[in-house]
């Protein structure tokens, strides 16, 4: 049997790419994440009979522990094992501080933070006992520097680059690397939303977001695509990538350069 993968947040963008390219490394995957019950049924049968893998798709709540552990069995008793972790569900808000609503900061802590956390806590003793085992954390560049108006984001990602670093301290000796995967800019829905919303706080255009705050930082002008965060995320999970672990790899065009 192959391995298998979970990719939380994979019923849409990088998630989506992610699983697409894992599953053409030969996975078998789990998807998660919202949106229409026979879009998301398509998305598992289209993946499954594509590479000949088996795919599953777990509707876990990514603000719930008891939800991710039910996942994680899940995923277990299907496989046999859980082998690859990539943490991707994560959600945006774009407010001055001061007007940042409380109920959005506690649920991108919970969705783009501690959700890493309780897949890890579930999986690891089943890595372990394999002395095998991958988790991608995918952070964003916004895990190495701020923005304005992005303080629950910018938070959570630099959270993700701290239990990044002390997971793969701690395993490291077990045959399991953790490491971040730290995008740019990604046209996605994710994006897509915060163009509107970035427009707003700034009082500019939607072309004005695009050009001048979002490809501004990137000096390759150019959005990052799915694909090639998946290829990376393939690597990560990879034999070849042993001996990464407890990295944050940059993926933007050149934006943490400057
Ligand atoms: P997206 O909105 O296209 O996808 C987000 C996914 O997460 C969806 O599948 C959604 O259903 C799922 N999700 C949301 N809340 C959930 C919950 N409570 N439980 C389970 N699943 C949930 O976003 P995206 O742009 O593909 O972002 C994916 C990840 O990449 C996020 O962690 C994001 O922070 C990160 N990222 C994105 C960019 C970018 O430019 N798009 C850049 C850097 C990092």
């Amino acid at each position: 049997m192959g391995k298998s993968a979970i990719i939380t947040g994979s019923t849409s963008g990088i998630g989506l790419g992610i699983a697409d390219a894992l599953a053409g490394a030969g996975h078998n995957v789990v998807i998660n994440g919202f949106g229409d019950a026979g879009e998301i049924e398509r998305t598992r049968t289209d993946l499954a009979a594509k590479y000949g893998v088996e795919a599953l798709y777990s509707n876990a709540d990514m603000r719930r522990s008891e939800d991710i552990h039910r996942m994680i069995d899940e995923t277990v008793a299907a496989f046999g094992s859980v082998d690859v972790i990539v943490n991707n569900a994560g959600i945006q808000h774009v407010a001055p501080v001061d007007e940042f609503p409380a109920e959005k900061w506690q649920a991108i802590l919970d969705i783009n933070l501690s959700a890493a956390f309780h897949t890890t806590h579930a999986a690891l003793p089943h890595m372990k006992a394999k002395g095998w085992g991958r988790i991608i954390n995918i952070a964003s560049a916004h895990g190495l520097v701020a923005s304005p108006y992005k303080s629950a984001y910018v938070t959570a990602k630099h959270g993700m680059l701290g239990l990044t670093k002390v997971v793969a301290l701690e395993v490291a000796q077990q045959g399991i690397t953790c490491n971040a995967v730290c995008p740019g800019y990604v046209l996605t829905p994710l994006v897509e939303g915060q163009i509107d919303d970035t427009a707003k706080a700034r009082g500019i255009s939607r072309d004005a977001v695009v050009r001048d705050v979002m490809l501004a930082t990137q000096p390759t002008k150019e959005f990052v695509k799915v694909e090639q965060i998946g290829s990376l995320a393939v690597f990560l999970a990879s034999d070849a990538a042993a001996s990464i672990t407890g990295a944050a790899l940059p993926i933007d065009g050149g934006w943490t350069a400057q």
